[in-house]
C-alpha cells in the first residue's frame, strides 16, 4: 500500500500528501527538517519520510488540532501545538469516532484497517505562541496565531521563502461551524493579526483542494467578516458535515462564490457576534 506521495514544491519545500488527501508540509533547513502537520495519521509518515526524503533530523509543528492535520503526533516526540488546541486532541484521535463516522463515506479511508491507524499521543504536546521563530538553519519559520477555525490554529510564515502555511485558518469556506470554533469578531481580530504580516510573502500554500490560493484570499475573508458583523452578509444556507450552516457569500453546487472571488466563511448562526 502506497500511504505517502511526495513532491517537491519550491526550493526547500516538499508538499507531502496522506490518503486522505490532505497535505503536510516539509521545509528543509541546513540543520533540520519541520513537518508542518501531521494528517490524519494512517499509515507511518516518519518512516516515509525517513526512507524516501530525508535523514536529517525532523521535528512536528501542527497547524490546528483536528482530525486531517494532528493524528501522526505520537510518531515525533518534538511535537508542538498551540496549548488552546490541547484539549481537543482526545476528540480529533478517537479511533472509532474515525473509522465509524468521519470516515464512513470516505471512498479510501472507510477501508483502511485500524491497524494502520498511527498510536495514541501519551507525552504533552509542545507549546507555540504568537511570534515563535524555529530555525533550522538558513531557514525560519514564524509562527501567527490566527484564532478562529480552533481557539489554536497558526499559520506559518516563512520569510526566506517568501511563503505562508495558511493551515484551515483561512480559506475558500472556512467553517466557523464547530462547537470550539470561535464568534466572528474573535476570528476578525486574528485575521487582522495575520494582516500584518502583508508583503512578507506572495505565496499562500494550503492543506486542501489546491495547493496555492490568490494573496486577495485573506482580504475576501476579512471583509466577509465585517459583513456578517454589520448584518449585510448573503447569509446562504449550505450544507457542512451534514448540518445546515450559513455561508457568507451565496456558492455554486460547488461551494464556490458565485462572484468568482476565493475566500468564503461557512458559520453557524450563533457565532455571528
Ligand atoms: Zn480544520
Amino acid at each position: 500500500m502506497d500511504w505517502f506521495k511526495h513532491e517537491k514544491i519550491g526550493d526547500r519545500i516538499i508538499s507531502i500528501t496522506d490518503l486522505g488527501n490532505v497535505r503536510m508540509f516539509l521545509i528543509e533547513g541546513d540543520e533540520r527538517c519541520c513537518l508542518v502537520d501531521l494528517g490524519f495519521g494512517i499509515g507511518n509518515i516518519r518512516k516515509y519520510i525517513e526512507e524516501n526524503i530525508t535523514q536529517k533530523p525532523v521535528f512536528a509543528l501542527v497547524t490546528h488540532c483536528h482530525i486531517d492535520h494532528v493524528n501522526a503526533c505520537a510518531l515525533y516526540d518534538e511535537c508542538y501545538l498551540n496549548e488552546k488546541d490541547w484539549n481537543q486532541y482526545e476528540r480529533a484521535y478517537n479511533v472509532e469516532r474515525r473509522k465509524y463516522d468521519e470516515f464512513k463515506n470516505h471512498p479510501i479511508l472507510k477501508d483502511v484497517p485500524i491497524e494502520f491507524y498511527d498510536p495514541r499521543r501519551e507525552k504533552p504536546f509542545l507549546n507555540v505562541v504568537d511570534g515563535q521563530v524555529f530555525d533550522l538553519g538558513g531557514v525560519t519559520l514564524k509562527v501567527i496565531e490566527v484564532p478562529g477555525h480552533s481557539p489554536g490554529s497558526i499559520v506559518v510564515l516563512i520569510p526566506e521563502l517568501r511563503t505562508c502555511i495558511y493551515g484551515d485558518a483561512c480559506g475558500r469556506r472556512l467553517g466557523l461551524a464547530g462547537d470550539a470554533a470561535a464568534p466572528v469578531s474573535v476570528y476578525l481580530k486574528g485575521l487582522m493579526n495575520l494582516k500584518q504580516y502583508d508583503g512578507q510573502y506572495d505565496r499562500i500554500l494550503r492543506n486542501h483542494n489546491a495547493l496555492e490560493c490568490p494573496l486577495d484570499m485573506l482580504d475576501n475573508v476579512i471583509e466577509c467578516c465585517q459583513q456578517i458583523l454589520a448584518g449585510t452578509d448573503d447569509k446562504y444556507p449550505v450544507l457542512r458535515g451534514g448540518k445546515w450552516v450559513l455561508a457568507a457569500k451565496q456558492v455554486d453546487e460547488n461551494q464556490r462564490r458565485v462572484d468568482g472571488k476565493q475566500g468564503n466563511i461557512f458559520y453557524r448562526e450563533d457565532k455571528r457576534c
